[in-house]
């Protein structure tokens, strides 16, 4: 058996459960494909991050990224836990609004936010802009002069740091599409400008440096290098960095292999950078800002698909097709990401066999998992696939016009329906008659 799966996760009929919900009864009662949370360990994740810097006695936000899930439920969860959240588009907002996510505690990211996402930000009253950009800071100021509005922003700087993950998904090094570079005086640019501006109210810096990174040291350096700005602010301008956003970025486990710290623990490890940093450079200690997304959300969900068709060829390895694929998660073709996957009769049940578990979609890199362990398997069997919940559901498509699958949320041996499945009429109504 995967030691993703622990012995708490099988109930007494042998199948898996989520939240305390069989797998197989919301298989049956929702349809697959079919994605669930595990809310409890939503909240866990949540609380452990918060344990770290009330541990450590240092005032701090822990912002949910919320493109690596982003629906009205999970907006509601982390209000409930007293969090902020980040959005990224308009929609992220808008969605936000609906679920009467206190507007106070968001934050708007973005490299290329349109003049009408910055003026929503500005009436919606968002916590914080992040400003990315000379463009953004001179449409913000437009916006906020014409608007007679006042607005709290940070600057988000690129410190210079490779971390060690795939090259799509870091974005810290010097070449990057986002954010102020450091070396150049770019920062300071921006600094002076925004400092100059009476409707702007700046909080501090802004940096993440990639995503899905093992490595302490990458979170470590980066915490120093905004450190390090710090002091350099306060130096040149006067200026006291009142925030300091280290982004996110925590590494989980998708399989087996992968052995990454407890999440809390690569915060533990910022903290103590940062308190040293100022205690020497004699600043004082500003608020700390993590804005962890797959790390809260991605091993609390799951993918329940229902294997149908099986193509056996001698010599090479069989594949076995389930009703989803890469229109519910598009990372295996777009990432290479690795996942695990279990039977939800018998998650414990031993491999007897490997085959490429595959999608239903016309494309040959369909191929959710490639040499995937299974045991014996029939039509109509449902398969689990873990940690599933980050950057899945949010980068569905519609492609070969399927329906997005529904979202479940359990908790404490409930389950509730939390995002409908698409309709073939959810499908065509943009559509009109030539
Ligand atoms: C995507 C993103 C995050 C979250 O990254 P994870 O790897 O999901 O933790 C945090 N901050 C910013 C600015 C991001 O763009």
């Amino acid at each position: 058996m995967t030691d993703l799966i622990k012995p708490a996760d099988i109930n007494a009929a042998g199948h898996l459960q989520i939240g305390g919900v069989d797998a197989l009864d919301l298989a049956h009662k929702y349809g697959t494909p079919l994605v669930v949370y595990d809310v409890d360990k939503i909240r866990a994740t949540f609380r452990a991050f918060k344990r770290v810097f009330e541990e450590e006695k240092v005032p701090y936000a822990v912002s949910y990224a919320s493109k690596a899930f982003c629906a009205i439920a999970i907006y509601q969860v982390i209000n409930e836990e007293g969090g902020h959240v980040d959005v990224v588009s308009g929609g992220e907002l808008a969605t936000a609004k609906a679920a009467g996510f206190p507007m106070d505690r968001v934050s708007f990211h973005g490299n290329n936010k349109s003049p009408e996402e910055l003026a929503m930000a500005v009436d919606s009253g968002v916590g914080v802009i992040i400003l990315d950009n000379f463009h953004e800071i001179d449409l913000l100021s437009a916006i906020l002069k014409e608007k007679g509005k006042w607005a709290k922003v940070m600057l988000r700087v690129t410190p210079g740091i490779s971390a060690h993950t795939n090259e799509y998904i870091q974005t810290g090094q010097v070449d990057s599409k986002f954010g102020f570079d450091l070396g150049s005086g770019q920062a300071d640019r921006a600094l002076e400008q925004v400092l100059a501006d009476e409707r702007m109210d700046l909080l501090g810096a802004h940096a993440h440096i990639g995503s899905q990174i093992f490595d302490v040291r990458g979170f470590v350096g980066c915490a120093d290098k905004l450190a390090s700005l710090g002091k350099h602010w306060q130096d040149k301008y006067g200026y006291a960095i009142k925030v300091l956003n280290v982004g996110g970025g925590f590494g989980i486990r998708y399989t087996e292999a992968d052995q990454p710290l407890p999440p809390e623990e690569f915060v533990r490890a910022i903290i103590k950078e940062v308190k040293a940093d100022c205690q020497q450079a004699g600043l004082p200690l500003p608020e700390i800002w993590i804005e962890p997304g797959r790390s809260l959300v991605g091993q609390a969900g799951y993918n329940l698909y229902t294997i149908g068709s099986r193509k056996d060829l001698p010599g090479y390895e069989s594949y076995v097709a389930v009703d989803g694929g890469m229109g519910d998660n598009i990372r295996p073709a777009l990432y290479q990401a690795k996942y695990e996957a279990v039977l939800a009769k018998d998650p414990a049940a031993k491999a007897a066999e490997r085959v490429n578990l595959v999608g239903k979609y016309c494309e040959s890199g369909d191929i959710l998992i490639k040499d995937c362990p299974l045991p014996k398997t029939e039509p109509g069997d449902v398969v689990a696939m873990l940690a599933t919940g980050a950057y899945g559901y949010s980068m569905a498509s519609n492609y070969n016009r399927n329906p997005r699958p529904a979202v479940v949320f359990a908790e404490g041996g409930q389950d509730r329906l939390v995002v409908k499945r698409e309709s073939y009429e959810d499908l065509i109504h943009l559509d009109l008659k030539y």
